[in-house]
This record gives structure tokens, sequence and C-alpha cells, in this order.
């Protein structure tokens, strides 16, 4: 008895040799083979008589073979294969090209179904290349609505069609996760019918109802998910941090700016968390600029002098260092004492190099009251007395798992505030679009700092052809003349193709420094090199050692090099918008104007008009938005990392599902918190949980 669980394999009609294209396509068990859900359909369901058919158009006809004849041509070098078909209203040829064997197949007097467009040619109106099956057999690549797959080399449409037909033979059990009554709320059909609508749908309405479906199933385990991790945070204390006002004033006072109002409102949102005894968990989510330092600065004088500790991690030294400085600047009148702890630093208060075993006594002791570092803090000697705030900048360069052991490995042990877990700040640069951050953070209370601080030039932007490349090259040393700096950003290749994009960035660098600037510094950083060494090359370029540097889509988030003014990127319309406005950021950071050029070598409309958006708006949010309706969601947030189908990634923009999957994932575990009334439910939440991550 084969079960929705049990793995391909055991399906005895799929041969060996498709196990490892199937898991290409993350099909392991008879479940993801059902889940494998078409991307689109083609309308073949009305069958019409052969002298109703016309040209131009789309048609399925029934008929018997008259005569069949191979050809061979060798001028062509194709064989072509031509068969007369008829009906009681008429007769057509029909014509394949390269399926020599079809002829093996097919013999006069049998009857076939075929669907297909009809073409006119010098002999007449004929089928070019139809789908076709024998009459008898049930309408599954003819005669229907012909679902298209998602396919890969070898496994083709057409094989899935039969594969699936005969899995759906096998009188599987289908237990559905979703509660019975909510789907006749919703009008949804249960898991068993929406395989059906999906791959054999009757009309559109059927399979409109399966993706609707399957959609808002992830949502709702999405939401579930979220929910529980949210319930069982509110279960846990920290210790609360009373917010004093005067003090948080003179510090805002004392800074040579004033506050962005998004500034001022995310601090406050913070600092209202902190006062209470259950943990904090928020995303601080700002654009590259928009000032997401001093808002943690703000939420950490408050800890600090309140008497607890903080940490600050950051995904890289160079980033760990740069916080350090800034910080210990801005802190520069008040008296606590600051740590810089990474693997190659060890620093206390502006500077002065300490030991590292004397610098975790005294992170151990409380005597330190924040402590800045990259991964070293989560290393096993580190202990804290008195941890109350935990900041993550960069959060996605973090894994779950390394952001939340700061805060268990905390409430562990044995320190000042035994039992308390730390309240917990995340940062991301990435703008993200209100509609997906719902949808993905629905456990995380989101601050959002949409406002740029006033004093900031506009990057200006260009989009350029390859004809304008001198001009270019010339303007860069013109720059590089009044002591600027130069980033060269190199497109992403495809995955597979990891090797191929170095190469490219290996010659680039060379072609640079041997024919066009063999008198300037050039650095050079891609995705093969140790993270050490990208960073001894971006510590160079900091350093203003090099004058340009060279980087595939590696380059540092974060970090700051104000003198750097130009960017150019390299076939631009193959990133998103999202990441070359990120890239942007690298620049427009000092005093100087700064300029960004987008090459492309692109013709089609479509894609300029997308780096248009960049040309015309400095605006992280609003290229987000752009670009997650431009691209959909999938794109966008890129739906393998997430762990998501497609078909739910499409989705994520739609707020109402959203909304209700929350409102009844809420309803659900407020009256059955453990899920004991659902098994199936809190099965697929466990499945869920191991395929897709969460922040
Ligand atoms: P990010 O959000 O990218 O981390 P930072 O916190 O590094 O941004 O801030 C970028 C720069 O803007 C810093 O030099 C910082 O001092 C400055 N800055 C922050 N807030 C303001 C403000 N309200 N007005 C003017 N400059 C500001
Ligand atoms: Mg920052």
């Amino acid at each position: 008895m084969i079960t929705l669980d049990d793995s391909i394999k055991n399906l005895t009609r799929i041969n060996s040799r498709y196990w490892k294209k199937l898991e290409k396509l993350g099909i392991f068990t008879v479940r993801n083979l059902l889940l494998h859900f078409p991307f689109r359909y083609e309308d073949y369901s009305e069958i019409i008589p052969i002298a109703e058919i016309r040209i131009g158009e789309m048609a399925t006809i029934i008929g018997k073979i008259e005569k069949i004849k191979n050809i061979c041509s060798w001028k062509k070098r194709m064989s072509i294969t031509e068969v007369l078909v008829s009906d009681n209203t008429g007769k057509i040829p029909i014509i394949w090209f390269n399926q020599p064997y079809l002829a093996d197949n097919l013999a006069p007097g049998k009857e076939i179904r075929l669907s297909g467009k009809l073409s006119s040619g010098k002999k007449g109106v004929y089928f070019s290349s139809p789908a076709w099956e024998f009459s008898q057999r049930e309408p599954t690549n003819t005669g229907r609505l012909v679902p298209i797959y998602p396919e890969t080399e070898g496994l083709s449409s057409r094989w899935f069609r039969w594969q699936i037909r005969n899995v759906l033979k096998l009188n599987l059990k289908f237990k559905d996760p979703i509660p019975e009554n909510l789907l006749k709320k919703l009008n949804l059909p249960d898991l068993q019918k929406s395989i059906l609508y999906a791959h054999f749908p009757k009309n559109q309405n059927q399979y409109m109802l399966a993706q609707k479906r399957t959609a808002f199933e992830e949502m709702f385990l999405m939401q579930l998910k979220a929910s529980q991790i949210k319930a069982s945070s509110e279960k846990e204390h920290s210790a609360k941090i009373p917010f004093d006002e005067k003090l948080i004033k003179n510090f805002t006072f004392s800074l040579p700016f004033k506050l962005t109002n998004a500034q001022r409102k995310a601090s406050f949102e913070i600092l209202k968390d902190l006062e209470k005894s259950r943990p904090m968990n928020r995303l601080l989510n700002g654009d590259v600029g928009s000032g997401k330092t001093i808002v943690a600065a703000i939420a950490s004088l408050q800890t600090a002098k309140t008497g607890f500790q903080v940490a600050l991690m950051a995904p890289t030294e160079i980033l760990a260092f740069q916080h350090f400085q800034n910080i210990s600047r801005l802190f520069s009148n008040h008296d606590f004492s600051i740590a810089l702890f990474t693997n190659s630093y060890h620093q206390l208060n502006s500077e002065t190099k300490i030991n590292r075993s004397i610098l975790l006594k005294k992170i151990k002791s409380g005597e330190i009251d924040l402590i800045i570092g990259t991964h070293s803090l989560i290393q096993k000697d580190v202990y804290f007395q008195k941890l109350a705030l935990i900041i993550i900048d960069e959060q996605h360069r973090f894994g779950v798992s390394q952001r939340s052991y700061l805060q268990q490995k905390t409430r562990e042990i044995n320190d000042g505030i035994r039992g308390k877990i730390p309240h917990f700040l995340t940062m991301t640069a990435t703008p993200i679009p209100r509609t997906l951050a719902l949808a993905f953070f629905g456990n995380l209370d989101l601050s959002i700092l949409d406002e740029m601080p006033k004093n900031r030039k506009k990057i200006i932007t260009e989009i350029v052809t390859y004809g304008q490349r001198n001009k270019i090259y010339n303007f860069i040393r013109s720059e590089i003349k009044k002591g600027r700096q130069c980033f060269v950003i190199l497109p992403l290749v495809e995955d597979s193709k990891f090797l191929t994009e170095i190469k490219a960035a290996v010659s680039e660098h060379q072609r640079l420094s041997e024919e066009i600037f063999p008198d300037l510094k050039i650095g050079l950083v891609h995705g093969k090199l140790k993270s050490s060494e990208k960073e001894e090359v971006m510590k160079k370029f900091s350093a203003k050692e090099l004058d340009i540097l060279v980087a595939t889509a590696v380059v540092e988030v974060g970090i700051d090099i104000p003198n750097a003014t130009v960017m150019i990127i390299e076939d631009a319309d193959r990133f998103g918008l999202s990441q070359l406005h990120q890239f942007r950021g690298r620049i427009g950071r000092g005093e100087h104007q700064s300029y960004c050029f987008l090459f492309t070598s692109s013709n089609s409309i479509m894609a300029k008009k997308r780096l248009q958006v960049l040309a015309e708006s400095q605006d992280g949010f609003v290229v987000a938005e752009k670009d997650l309706q431009l691209r959909g969601p999938g794109e966008f947030f890129g739906s393998r990392q997430s762990g998501l189908p497609d078909i739910a990634m499409e989705n994520l923009t739609n707020v109402k599902l959203i909304r209700i999957a929350r409102e009844e994932a809420q309803n659900i575990l407020s009256k059955d918190p453990g899920l004991k009334m659902y098994p199936w439910l809190k099965n697929a939440l466990q499945k869920f949980d191991e395929n897709v991550h969460l922040e």
C-alpha cells in the first residue's frame, strides 16, 4: 500500500533512471510528485470536426489514419513523418519532424486524437507536430485542458501527465491538513480534490481553486508557525528596562544631526518594548544609509545605563570594527565600556588592544556594557553576566540557529538575570515591501525606516550602452585623479555556472589592469575567496590602497567606504532591482557627488523600463515594491531560498489571503495550542518546519 509519504522509488512504474532527475525538481516523495503542479494549461478541450478547423487556431480532432509516409530530407538533415487523418467530415495531413519512430507506432486504420495548431504551407493546410494519443486512451495529452509542468531534461510534461495519472489510480489515502470546516468556510476543495483539479481540471475554475488551496495551505502553515513562535516567546521573561526620557533626549541633542521622524518612531517603539517583561522580537527594516546604527545605539544606551549588557553582532569583522569605531565615537561622553570581540580583534574602549582571555573575563564579570562582535560572540567560551539586549545587524547573513543561540544560551546560564532571556532586535538593510513582511516575518514586530536623512545627495544613476564604455572609463579616471575610488560589479551567473562567474571576474580584472587602467591599483573579490581573503581585499580598498574594486555579487553589505563615488554595474539587466539598489548603496556615503552607471546590452523595452526605476528613484522601498510588481514574489524573494513552492510564492502579495490565513491560524491556536485535535495539520506543520525557513 503506497502512501503520500513514500519515496518515489516505491512507485514501480517510475524507472530508476528518473529518480535523480525528479530530485532535481525537489521531488522525493509521492506527495511531492502530486504537488508538482502545472504552471499553465493548454486548452485542447474542444473536439471539432476536420471540416470546421481554421488556420492559426488551436484544435483537437479525432480521426482515422489513412496513410503514413516517412521522408528523409538529407539536404535539411531531418526526417519528416507525414500522416493523413480523416473523420467523416474531411481529411487533413499531419507532419512531424525528426520523430521517425512515430511510424512504428502509428498504422493505417488506427484512430488517434490530436491537438495542435493548424498551419498552412505550399501544399495547403496541415497540423504541424501536434500532440497525439490513441483515441481509446483517456484524454491525457490531448482533448482536455492539458497541463504544462515545470520540466527538466528528460522529464517532459508528457511524462508527468502519464505518471501522475498512474499514481492517481493507486487509490491513495489523502489526509487533509486543513480542517474541514475551514475549507467549507473558505470554499476551498479538499486535498484530494485539489490534486485532481490541478492535474485533470474539467475547467479553468477547477485548477484555479486547486492553486488557491495550495497557496492558502502554505500561508496557513506559515502563519501557524509564526503564531507559535510568537506565543512561545510571549511565555518568556526578559529584564524590564525603563525608558529614561531625559537620558535619551540628552543623547539625541548631543548628535550633530536631528533624527529623522522614522528614526524617532522606531526608537520609541523599541524603547517601549524594552520596558516590558516579555522579550522584544523586533525587525528594524531600513534602507542602506537610513541610519539604523543610531537607533541601535539608542536602545543600547538605555539598556547599558539601566545596568545591563548589550551584544551587537555583525556578519563580518570589518563591519564589527566599523560599528565599534562609530559607536565608541557616539558614546565618547558617556561613561560606559565598549569592547570589540572578533577572531582577530580584541579591543576595549577606543582601540586599546587587550588579551582575549582578559576580555572574556571582563564580559563575564559584567564589567563591559556593550560588546560588539561577529559570529565570535556565539562561541562556547563567551559568557555574559547580565545580557539583556541582543542586536543583530544584517540578519539575513546569519542562520536562524545562530541568531537564536545567544538568546537561548543566556537563559540557561547562571548569570545575573537568571531565567530571563534577552530582548532581540534584528536589522536588515534590504527594504521588504509590507505585504511580504506580513507573510514572512509574522512572528516579528516591525519597525520601518522609510525616510532618509535630509542631507543625502542623490546618486546620479544612468543607463548606459556598451558604446559609451570609453567615455565612462575616462570619467572613472578623472574621478580617481581627484582622489576618489570606484566599484566595478560583475553580473551573477547561474549557480551551476559558478566557475564561469569567477572566470569572468578574473578576466575582467585582468582586462582592466592590463589594458584599460595599467597605472591604477585594482583589487578583486569574488565568491570563491575565503571570507578572510575577502575581508583583506575590502580592508585594502577601505584604506585607499586600491583605486578600483572589481567584485561579483558578493560585495560586502553595510561597509562604509565614503570615498568610493563611482560604481559601474555590468549587464545590469541580469540583476533584480532590489539587488541593484543594494549595490548602489555602497556609494554615495560621503560628501562627494556619486555616480552609478548601469551597463546593459539588452534591447528589451522591459529591461530598460526596469532599470529606469533605479534611475528615477533612490527610495529602497519604492524600488522593492516595483521589483515585486515586475518580477513577482518568487523571483523577488528567491523561492528556493525560502523553500516555499512557486504557487505559494505567487500568492504572497495576496494580502487578503494572508490576512485570512493569519486570522484562522490565530483562531485555531487559541482554542487548541498543541493542535491535538488536528493531527494532520500538526504533521504538515512539522514538515513545513523542516523545509521552510521563517525568520
Ligand atoms: P545604515 O542604516 O545603513 O546602517 P548608518 O546607521 O550607517 O546607516 O547611517 C549612515 C550615515 O548616516 C552615518 O554616517 C550616520 O551618522 C548618518 N546619519 C544617521 N542618521 C542621520 C540623521 N538623522 N541625519 C543625518 N545623518 C544621519
Ligand atoms: Mg548599517
